[in-house]
């Protein structure tokens, strides 16, 4: 199979994302992609069971979507929202505010997620710095987490299984601890809080499902916990959803599944629908309250260049049309149900340790790290499906609008490459 001219003259100039460029097997050239499908520059086509890193909700090259950004394209893909400001954003931000819970009422957008986190943790460290509050300067995390690869957000990601362990001593330091969910936990989490919490500007978690660090389930009463912990203690409450929102768990947001709301929101991932890099951050009246003053030093301090980008919040929008018309909270349940029923079947096959299913994200979980991820992958690829496992999970996040029989495609080759 001979690849196409640019691939030959492009490849040895690029550098790509955690990949070991000497060992690791060349990426696949993709020529384009639509609904679930992606179609390689030789031919073959892929069904995609992890919709480019959780984004594509709607599937690939939605046709509403495309339509948005095409007419935003004529009239203006950009323009700096510093002292200026356009419908795309303002629309967004109102939309936003308005599905959010628990009156999260304004959105700060910035251009990727973990620059979102960044600007969360900022937000809290200077709520209590306006306030004259010198001494809450740490985040309580959890074990299992991911927040993203900037310095800050990599300081409070997990510790040990994090791909950051390299950079311990350089970062800063924030507790990591497990997550409250049983008798023995609770009890660390709650004895932690009575000593620290005086020092904690916020804690921090990614709500019911843990992603990039593992696909790692918790459940509504563990959110509940933390928002009656930030309240007893005063310490503000971040929720990450930048994975989980969207629809991804089976409601729009996974912390209303709890009707938990937090301070500060981030969000990313399938906020433009998979089409354009878009982020954003939310924040609570109380939050934006320590901000509003007649002191300029009091004003939010950030400002990526591209925040609020027309052409994104533009796909944002449509995106957000396709949610309200279309019923893809039913739709990730019934995946949900689907894959269940379908990866069960992995079930009692050497090396599985555990099924698990939360609306549309469907995990196998293995009894060891795997080390030939690669080489499953490429399994996977040559059964015609796109499914990258990485340490001991083998899992998929397919777009909700995923036919039956691509998602029957996804499952079967799962049972049938961890079958042997
Ligand atoms: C992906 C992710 C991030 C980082 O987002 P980027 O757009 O990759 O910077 C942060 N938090 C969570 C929960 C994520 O899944």
């Amino acid at each position: 199979m001979t690849n196409p001219g640019w691939y030959d003259q492009g490849l040895s100039h690029l550098w790509l994302p955690y990949t070991q460029m000497k060992t690791s097997p060349a990426p696949l050239a993709v020529a384009r992609t639509k609904g679930s499908r992606i179609t390689l520059a030789d031919g073959r086509e892929l069904v995609d069971g992890i919709g480019s890193w959780w984004t594509a909700v709607h599937g690939y090259n939605h046709p509403h979507i495309q339509l948005a950004i095409e007419e935003q394209t004529a009239r203006m893909p950009h323009v700096m929202l510093g002292g200026l400001v356009h419908e795309q954003a303002a629309r967004l931000a109102a939309r936003l505010a308005a599905i959010l819970p628990g009156g999260l009422t304004r959105v700060f957008f910035s251009d990727s997620g973990s620059v979102a986190v960044e600007v969360a943790m900022k937000m809290a460290l200077q709520y209590w710095l306006n306030q004259g509050v010198r001494t809450r300067t740490k985040f309580l995390a959890f074990k299992g987490g991911y927040h993203g690869d900037t310095f800050a957000t990599m300081a409070v990601c997990d510790p040990e299984e994090g791909m950051h362990a390299l950079f311990r001593g350089i970062l800063a330091e924030h507790p990591v601890i497990d997550l409250p969910r049983d008798d023995e936990t609770i009890a660390a989490f709650d004895t932690f809080l009575e000593s620290h919490a005086d020092q904690l500007a916020a804690i921090l978690v990614e709500p019911l499902v843990q992603g990039a660090g593992g696909m790692i389930f918790h459940d509504e009463k563990t959110l509940k916990r933390l928002r009656a912990a930030a309240d007893k203690h005063g310490v503000l409450l971040i929720f990450d959803e930048i994975f989980t929102g969207f629809g991804r768990t089976g409601a729009m947001f996974a912390c209303q599944a709890g009707e938990v709301a937090p301070d500060i929101m981030t969000l990313g991932k399938g906020l433009s629908g998979g089409a354009l890099p878009l982020a954003g951050t939310a924040a609570s009246q109380k939050v934006f309250d320590a901000f509003w003053s007649d002191d300029p030093q009091h004003a939010l301090m950030h400002g990526p260049t591209f925040m609020g980008n027309a052409l994104a919040c533009a796909a944002a929008n449509a995106s957000l049309d396709l949610f309200e018309r279309e019923n893809r909270l039913l739709a990730a349940n019934e995946i949900g149900k689907a894959m269940g029923r379908q990866l069960g079947r992995c079930l009692g096959l050497p090396g599985v340790k555990d099924v698990r299913v939360r609306g549309g994200v469907g995990v196998v979980e293995l009894d060891r790290i795997e080390e030939n991820a690669g080489t499953l992958c490429r399994r996977f690829v040559d059964m015609g499906v796109w499914i990258r496992p990485f340490r001991n999970v083998v899992y998929l996040t397919p777009a909700l609008t995923i036919s039956d029989d691509e998602l029957q495609k996804l499952t079967g080759a799962i049972v049938s490459v961890l079958g042997g």
